[in-house]
């Protein structure tokens, strides 16, 4: 899809969670074409991680915690030393594994 339209949906998605009180303070995405550019942008290379420190410099990657749903996010989590989620019907004793994101929000507010 084209920048503009990722940059819609993504407008779309804020109005919604703003709407529910929910605040996202930004989001990052890969501009390139994983195809012809062999960019710094895709998990699990930590480019985006890296931009995020940029603007957030306050973000200690170590008290981070990566949710994904693939190899390369739990590989990227361990790219920068967070802790990882993941989020699958399979189980490995190295990782939390929740059935859904709903679950790992649960998981969240119940610890806190
Ligand atoms: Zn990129």
């Amino acid at each position: 899809m084209s920048e503009e339209d990722l940059n819609n949906i993504h407008k779309n998605m804020l109005k919604i969670l703003e709407k529910n009180e929910i605040f996202i303070d930004a989001i990052f995405y890969c501009p390139h074409d994983y195809v012809i550019e062999d960019c710094n942008c895709r998990k699990p290379k930590i480019g985006l991680a890296l931009k995020a420190k940029e603007i957030f410099p306050d973000i200690n990657f170590v008290k981070s915690v990566m949710v994904g749903d693939s190899k390369s996010d739990m590989e990227f989590a361990e790219n920068i030393g967070a802790k990882k989620v993941f989020i699958s019907n399979t189980h490995s004793p190295k990782e939390i594994t929740v059935p859904s994101l709903y679950d790992f929000a649960k998981l969240l507010y119940e610890s806190y």
